[in-house]
C-alpha cells in the first residue's frame, strides 16, 4: 500500500506570526495522504484510526489523481449496518464510488481568505469536507476546513492590529504636522510684525503705512468717502536728544507713539474703517483714517495732541513750553487717481510746516 502521510508544514503558533492577507493555501498546514484505489477499505481504516487528525485521503488509480474521501463520509458508511461486512475486504474503490461527492479542488495559490470564502458558500452536507489542494499538476494535498477557519481568524487579528497600528501612526503623524505647523504659523506671524512693525516704538513702519495707504486707497476708490491723513511731528526734538540725551529721547519716541495709538483707538468710533498708525520718520508719526471727514479728523488730531501733552514728559528747553508737544498737519482726499495719493501726503505735509510755522502745538488742516 503506498501511503505517504506528512504531518502539518508548520505549527499554528508559527502561523500566527507569518499569516497576512496576501498569504495563499500554500503556507497552511496541507496533509498528504494518498492511497492507490485498490487497496482495502479496512487499510484505510486502520489509517485513520492511527492518525486522529487526518481529515480524509486523496484517492489515486496508477499514482493518477482519481478523487477524495472524507474521514467523516467514510466512518458514517463504515458504521452503517453491516457496513464493515460490505466494505472491509473490498477496495476502497467500491466505497468511494458510493459515497462520491463533489470536491472543492483549489490551487496552492488560493488566497486563504478565498478559500474560506469558497468553503463556506458550499452546501450543507459538504460544508466541513476536506479542500483539495493543488500545489501543481498531479500533485495533490488535503486541507482541514478547521484549519482554514483558524488561520482565517489569525489573519483577520494580523490585519486589526496592522490597520490599529496604522491608524495610530497615522494620528501620530497628523499631530506632528500640526505641530509643525502651528510653529510655521506663529513664526510667520513673527516675520510678518517683524517686516512691518518699527522696532523701537512698535507701531507700523514706513513700509507698512505705504502698502496700508495703497490698499485703502484701492479699497475707497469706487466709495465717494474721504480718506484723511494726518502727520505728527514732534516739537523741537533736536533739543530734547541734546538736552537729555540720545536714549531718554528714543524712550520719550516710545512714549509718544503709545501715546498715538491710544488717542486713536479711543476715537476709533468715529472712523468707519480701520486705522493705521505708523512711525512715518525720525521724529515724526502717521495716521491713516478711512472713510473719515476733515473735521473728524481734526478732531482726532487734537485729541492726540492733547493726549501726548498730557504725557507731561519734560522738556525744559523747547521755545514752545516747557512739555515735549507735537505739531499736526491734517489732509483729507477722496481717492482716485493714484497721483492724488502723492498731493494728499504732500498737502499733510504742507498743514504740519504750517503749524510749525504758526508756532507748533498746534493743529492744522489742509486748506486746498
Ligand atoms: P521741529 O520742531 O522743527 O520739528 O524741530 P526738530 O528738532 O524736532 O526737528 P529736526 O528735524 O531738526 O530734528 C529731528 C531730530 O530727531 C534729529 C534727530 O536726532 C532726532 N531723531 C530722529 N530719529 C531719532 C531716533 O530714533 N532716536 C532719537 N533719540 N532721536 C531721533
Ligand atoms: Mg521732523
Ligand atoms: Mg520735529
Amino acid at each position: 500500500m503506498s501511503v505517504e502521510f506528512i504531518a502539518p508544514f508548520k505549527s499554528p503558533e508559527k502561523l500566527s506570526e507569518n499569516l497576512t492577507l496576501e498569504s495563499t493555501l500554500k503556507e497552511l498546514a496541507v496533509f498528504n495522504f494518498q492511497v492507490e484505489s485498490s487497496h482495502l477499505a479496512k487499510e484505510v481504516a486502520r489509517l485513520f484510526q492511527a492518525h486522529p487528525l487526518l481529515p480524509g485521503v486523496i484517492l489515486t488509480v496508477d499514482s493518477e489523481f482519481l478523487g477524495m474521501i472524507s474521514r467523516r463520509r467514510f466512518m458514517e458508511r463504515m458504521s452503517r449496518p453491516y457496513g464493515v461486512d460490505i466494505f472491509a475486504c473490498r477496495p476502497i474503490m467500491a466505497l468511494y464510488q458510493i459515497t462520491q461527492t463533489d470536491i472543492l479542488i483549489l490551487p496552492g495559490a488560493t488566497l486563504i481568505v478565498m478559500a474560506a470564502q469558497r468553503a463556506l458558500q458550499r452546501s450543507p452536507e459538504q460544508l466541513y469536507e476536506p479542500i483539495v489542494v493543488q500545489l501543481e499538476p498531479q500533485v495533490y494535498r488535503l486541507l482541514d476546513v478547521h484549519q482554514v477557519l483558524v488561520a482565517l481568524s489569525q489573519i483577520h487579528q494580523q490585519a486589526t492590529w496592522y490597520i490599529s497600528e496604522l491608524y495610530y501612526n497615522l494620528s501620530v503623524t497628523q499631530s506632528e504636522l500640526e505641530a509643525a505647523n502651528s510653529q510655521l504659523k506663529s513664526a510667520n506671524s513673527e516675520l510678518y510684525r517683524l517686516a512691518n512693525s518699527d522696532g523701537l516704538t512698535q507701531v507700523a513702519n514706513r513700509r507698512c503705512f505705504n502698502q496700508y495707504l495703497e490698499k485703502t486707497w484701492q479699497e475707497l476708490g469706487g466709495e465717494t468717502a474721504e480718506l484723511s491723513l494726518i502727520l505728527c511731528d514732534i516739537d523741537f526734538f533736536k533739543t530734547y536728544n541734546d538736552t537729555y540725551g540720545h536714549q531718554a529721547g528714543d524712550a520719550c519716541l516710545q512714549q509718544v507713539a503709545q501715546a498715538i495709538l491710544e488717542a486713536v483707538n479711543y476715537s476709533a468710533g468715529e472712523v468707519s474703517g480701520e486705522t493705521l498708525v505708523a512711525r512715518y520718520g525720525g521724529e515724526e508719526f502717521a495716521v491713516i483714517l478711512p472713510r473719515t471727514s476733515p473735521e473728524i479728523a481734526v478732531s482726532i488730531a487734537e485729541q492726540i495732541r492733547v493726549w501726548v501733552k498730557k504725557l507731561e514728559i519734560e522738556h525744559i528747553n523747547s521755545e514752545v513750553c516747557s512739555l515735549v508737544t507735537l505739531s499736526l498737519g491734517v489732509a483729507s482726499t477722496v481717492p482716485r487717481s493714484s497721483a492724488a495719493q502723492k498731493s494728499l501726503i504732500a498737502a499733510a505735509d504742507r498743514a504740519l510746516y504750517q503749524a510749525k510755522d504758526a508756532g507748533r502745538d498746534r493743529v492744522i488742516l489742509d486748506a486746498d
